[in-house]
């Protein structure tokens, strides 16, 4: 049997770092990636043979857990009716009817085929449909990895972007304003020096990508207000949070938010049921500018593709209350048992959570991370021992601090049991 060690060396031959996205080469837990090669339901299997509970879930997709028999079944059904025809094809409607059934401001959808597509797409729209140049974004919140949203934080409050990444030229970055998240006067500041240049606010309906962060209570409301004040549209990213958190009846974060509703969302993970589909949605009048209707351009050789349809349209037809509160309930008893374990182990931690996605940062002070900075200042170097811990334990979390641990629909109490008895260890590793 070829172990991990082996696939991990010629993987590294072949690929930069052996990886095909960063965060999967360990590089900040240190070690050696582990090669899955199966999934079925809370579970996943390496090619050494060991099983560990999955907390990863895909980074987000599988909502149901793996291999999932009905989502299985349907992606096999359009496997035998074609891989794709470039044309148009029924469920891709019924996908969106799908998503706009569950998210009312969802009026229009246009699929992609990944979260990047989806924000890079809703960003030239933005800028299409208000003719106006600036995007603002939130340091710490990920929106993939076009180039404009590969921007980091100037040195000034107000002032234009630097490039994030190399590669990203100064003109592109110089059209982002990133600024602190949960920051009202920043945003304010933001929008009294270049008010009347600002395309849109992207903010992620609930961060995730630096640790989850929650949004300050009202703090989307006040982003919609603002924009709306300044005929900037406001573009809540749900490619993490959507079809995942769900609270006062539908299906994304922005569930959680009364009386209002934003510009254009992004969607992704979930609705492809781990198949590449994404989207991007919004206002009819706003989405109308998009391409054949409008002058924005987007295309996509797979973008509706009827194989990620089937996988979209099983999962989100499975997706019921029920499983909603089945991952409500087991993120919180995990993350209760994280909770006791890290303070037996004496580690100053806080639970960082909003729904059923948490995480844990390190060091830091009971009200927790609300930001970037703090993010970064937490003691993330308490993370590797305990990641290494896990997965010798048989659980598998993601190989980063800054990442959301996912559960899902098939996290059964077994799975549970299994993590909460890996957790005293770990947080012995991580205090010392
Ligand atoms: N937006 C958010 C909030 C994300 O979490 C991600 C990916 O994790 C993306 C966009 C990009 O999605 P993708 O990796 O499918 O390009």
């Amino acid at each position: 049997m070829t172990n991990n060690q082996q696939l991990f060396d010629s993987a590294r031959r072949l690929m930069p770092g052996g990886v095909n996205s960063p965060v999967r080469a360990f590089g900040s837990v240190g070690g050696t990636p582990v090669s899955m090669v199966s999934g079925e339901g809370p579970y996943l299997t390496d090619a050494e043979g060991k099983q560990y509970v999955d907390l990863v879930g895909s980074w987000g997709p599988a909502l149901l857990g793996h291999s999932h028999p009905t989502v299985i079944e349907a992606v096999h059904r359009a496997v035998d009716a074609g891989l794709g025809f470039g044309t148009s094809h029924p469920s891709e409607t019924q996908l969106a009817e799908l998503v706009r059934e569950r998210v009312p401001g969802a009026q229009m959808i246009r699929m992609v085929s990944t979260g990047t597509e989806a924000t890079m797409t809703a960003v030239r729209l933005a800028r299409g449909a208000t003719g106006k140049n600036i995007v603002v974004k939130f340091a710490g919140c990920y929106h993939g990895h076009s180039d404009g949203l590969l921007a980091a934080a100037g040195s000034g409050v107000a002032t234009l972007g630097l490039p994030g990444s190399a590669g990203v030229t100064d003109a592109q970055a110089s059209e982002t304003v990133v600024i602190e998240y949960n920051d009202r006067a920043a945003l304010e500041a933001v929008f009294a020096e270049h008010g009347a240049s600002i395309a849109a606010v992207i903010t992620e309906a609930t961060p995730a990508n630096m640790g989850v962060v929650p949004p300050d209570p009202g703090f989307n409301a006040f982003i919609r207000e603002l924009t709306q004040r300044h005929g900037a549209l406001m573009i809540f990213d749900e490619v993490m949070t959507g079809f995942r958190i769900t609270e006062a009846g539908y299906w994304g974060a922005s569930g959680r938010e009364e009386g209002w509703t934003p510009d254009l969302f992004t969607f992704g993970k979930v609705i492809g049921g781990g198949l590449p589909t994404a989207a991007v949605a919004g206002r009819e009048e706003v989405m109308a500018h998009l391409s054949p209707t409008g002058p924005v351009y987007h295309a996509g050789t797979l973008s509706g593709n009827p194989v990620a349809m089937a996988a979209g349209v099983a999962t989100l037809q499975n997706a019921s209350a029920d499983v909603y509160a089945h991952i409500d309930k087991t993120a919180q008893v995990v993350a209760n048992a994280l909770t006791a374990a890290l303070t037996d182990a004496g580690v100053d931690h806080s639970i960082q959570k909003v729904g059923s996605l948490f995480s844990v940062a390190f060091g830091t002070s009971a009200e927790g991370v609300a930001n970037y900075s703090q993010a970064q200042a937490q003691q993330s170097f308490r993370y590797g021992p305990f990641f290494h811990a896990m997965l010798e334990a048989g659980v598998y979390l993601p190989p980063s601090v800054f990442e959301a641990w996912f559960l899902s629909a098939a996290h059964d109490d077994a799975a549970v049991e299994q993590i909460i008895a890996a957790l005293p260890a770990a947080a012995k590793a991580a205090a010392e």
